[in-house]
């Protein structure tokens, strides 16, 4: 089973690297593949470029074998002329390379707040499961009649390759990329939040000094 889990990472930080590592231990996952986003299409646009947000995550993710970089979204944007990078585009070229694996796709709950606005959501269901990593106590109850009938516990995903909603507890690491790129335009050392490494880069290349 391969884990999937998307983001801006500007920069990458411990409340992704935690959540990635905690899933690929609890679902027995062969690998997490972290996937940069090169035009996300439901935000503002990054603060800095694809390749220092890449360099980033490298350094970030340098000891952890089982965690990996898939740039697919950084290759399409410079093949297809900066077309927004869409999930469901990126969830059907894993499926074409991975055409009987168990997919996951991690979203936290924020996210998963606004997945119905996603491109052809729906569709994400055709190419993998979802899951979402949960603050204890979060309820499930509210959720339409779409979703209820997806879903599924961890340990019924490694029996489909793809279609089930899952919500998973996760350590929670109140850390968000904003709050970090706001620590350093006002100067203050956002240490502990993100490897030292990604610190230094930071630095080296005087990124976020300007809001
Ligand atoms: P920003 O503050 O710029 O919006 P972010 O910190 O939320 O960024 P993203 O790169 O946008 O990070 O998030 C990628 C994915 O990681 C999303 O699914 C998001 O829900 C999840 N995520 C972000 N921060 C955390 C965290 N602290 N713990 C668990 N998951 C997180």
């Amino acid at each position: 089973m391969i884990g999937i889990f998307g983001g801006t990472f500007d920069p990458v930080h411990y409340g992704h690297l935690r959540s990635a590592l905690e899933v690929k231990g609890i679902f027995g996952l062969d690998e997490v593949r972290l996937i940069p986003c090169a035009n996300p299409p439901h935000r503002e646009q990054p603060a800095v470029t694809a390749d220092m947000r890449l360099q980033m995550l490298e350094l970030a993710i340098k000891n952890q074998p089982g965690l990996k970089i898939d740039t697919r979204e950084l290759d399409r944007y410079q093949e297809s002329e900066q077309a927004p990078s869409f999930m469901v585009d990126t969830l059907k070229s894993l499926r074409q390379e991975f055409p009987a694996e168990p997919l996951l796709l991690f979203i936290g709950s924020d996210a998963f707040k606004h997945l119905t606005g996603w491109h052809q959501w729906q569709r994400l269901f055709d190419y993998a499961h979802i899951v979402v990593m949960t603050r204890p106590g979060f309820e499930t109850q509210a959720l339409d009649d779409f979703f209820k009938a997806r879903l599924a516990g961890a340990k019924e995903l490694a029996q489909a390759t793809a279609g089930k909603l899952c919500f998973q507890q996760v350590t929670q690491l109140d850390i968000s990329a904003t709050a970090i790129r706001d620590m350093i335009a006002r100067k203050l050392n956002p240490g502990f939040l993100l490897p030292d490494a990604v610190i230094e880069y930071i630095k080296q290349h005087q990124l976020y000094e300007t809001r």
